[in-house]
């Protein structure tokens, strides 16, 4: 999966990423909303482009660097 090219997704669903089901660390769940974000990191003219996947039932927050 390709994280550059996702676009936010409010509709819970599944996602596999790098080729292995995406699970969230706190309690399992597989169902996640994406939000897809720039990152300011300080002292940097360069906004990284993320994605935040959120998992539906306990809101913990999955972040990764979109990469080419
Ligand atoms: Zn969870």
């Amino acid at each position: 999966m390709n994280l550059f090219n996702l676009k936010s997704n409010e509709e819970p669903q599944t996602y596999i990423v790098k080729g292995k089901q995406l699970l969230c660390h706190h309690c399992s769940n597989d169902m996640f909303v994406l939000k897809y974000h720039t990152i300011h990191e300080a002292g940097s003219l360069i906004n990284q482009p993320a994605s935040c996947f959120i998992c539906t039932e306990c809101t913990h927050m999955h972040w990764f660097q979109a990469t080419e």
